[in-house]
């Protein structure tokens, strides 16, 4: 029996009834982009958050994007963004003219370690843009301090941390403004791509609501040069079913991240995500770090358990980013990462008997 990284079909079978009642719904409204559902998904999704104010949007690549444009961040300006992350978090400076500032993780948590932010501050920064990276919310009380010190904005990145908590607030209020995303995979994930910005500062609410939608408050008057980012009506009806089952799901990822946790605490040369008395963590990824990741990974597949890794090339090291002139070696730290993470399955329907191979088949690998 193979067992999947993720089954991103399992919600559905889990509550096929209220997304098919979900879907006719809006069918049969005739209403498709922006309306009563999105409207209902956002005021539902804010007070999940425990926040403000929450404005939907296409994908959390432009959720985040909007939010740097909306704090008038562009050309000339820097923002501080994590060396270990994935791409999206630059690309949402890079397309608002800016440029992405790296700065090396923390090896406990994986998330940009606040102790290296100062050195990397200029008169050009304008925002630090922090990523609850699989999940653990990054430690936000020393990068506000810094933000207050420097005049800087807060972005969160919480892509992949819908409902984490640190210090008993939830991810999305701990900074200015933060981005959500609800691709497939995530722990709040639509029927394809969505997004959302969630803010307590009603001014940039404002501003995303503008830009999102043509720079447009009433039709065919357009005040700024927006954007087309609006998230449907389908895609916000069928998340407003997930939604009310997030905490359930993400308490099933909690037990199953405890299961590995417990179950491989002693296995020798790997290194087990730790949790900071700080944080509650929502598990999107169960990540473990070793020297021999490809020989777990490779013993893994032949056994028939899906696995990923997130992320084999660090941004700064991509394509995509040669004209930022970094080299190997400029951030040793995420590289190493690199080289030696790998994602367990985890996710609200693995269940204990295939959580129970996949630690027994990386046990096995263990004792060759
Ligand atoms: C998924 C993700 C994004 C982007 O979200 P999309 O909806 O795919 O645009 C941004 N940042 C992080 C850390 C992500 O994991």
């Amino acid at each position: 029996m193979y067992i999947p990284f993720l089954d991103v079909k399992a919600p559905y079978l889990e509550l096929k009834f209220e997304f098919d009642a979900a879907y006719r719904r809006v069918m049969e409204s005739g209403w498709y982009v922006l309306g009563q559902e999105v409207e209902a998904f956002e005021t539902e999704f804010a007070a999940y958050c425990e926040a403000g104010k929450c404005i939907g949007v296409a994908n959390g690549l432009d959720a985040l994007h909007l939010i740097v444009r909306g704090y008038g961040i562009g050309a000339g300006d820097e923002v501080i963004v994590p060396a270990n992350t994935y791409i999206a978090t630059w690309l949402a400076v890079s397309h608002a003219g800016a440029r992405p500032i790296p700065v090396e993780p923390d090896e406990v948590t994986f998330n940009i370690n606040p102790s290296r932010i100062e050195a990397a501050i200029t008169e050009r920064t304008k925002a630090i843009m922090a990523v609850h990276l699989y999940g653990q919310p990054a430690d936000m009380d020393p990068i506000n301090a810094l933000a207050k010190k420097y005049g800087l904005k807060v972005i969160e990145d919480c892509a992949q941390a819908h409902g984490a908590r640190y210090k008993g607030r939830r991810v999305g209020t701990l900074g200015d403004a933060a981005g959500f995303s609800f691709y497939p995979g995530k722990n709040l994930g639509a029927f394809g791509d969505g997004g959302a910005v969630v803010s307590n500062d009603s001014d940039l609410a404002e501003s995303i609501d503008l830009l999102r939608n043509y720079g447009s408050r009433i039709k065919y008057h357009n005040e700024v040069v927006g954007f087309n980012s609006r998230l449907d009506e389908l895609q916000a009806a069928l998340i407003r079913v997930k939604l009310t089952k997030l905490d359930d799901w993400n308490q099933r990822r909690r037990q199953v991240a405890s299961n590995y946790l417990h179950e491989l605490f002693a296995q020798s040369g790997l290194i087990l995500p730790r949790v900071p008395e700080w944080a509650d963590p929502v598990w999107h990824l169960f990540v473990i770090r070793t020297a021999q990741r490809d020989i777990i990974q490779q013993s893994l597949t032949t056994a028939g358990i899906g696995t990923m890794i997130h992320y084999p090339i660090p941004p700064h090291l991509q394509s995509a980013y040669v004209e930022l002139n970094y080299q190997n070696g400029d951030f040793p730290l995420t590289e190493r990462m690199a080289q030696e993470v790998l994602s367990l399955p985890i996710g609200p329907h693995l269940g204990n008997l295939e959580c129970l191979r996949i630690i027994k088949s990386i046990q096995n690998v263990g004792l060759i």
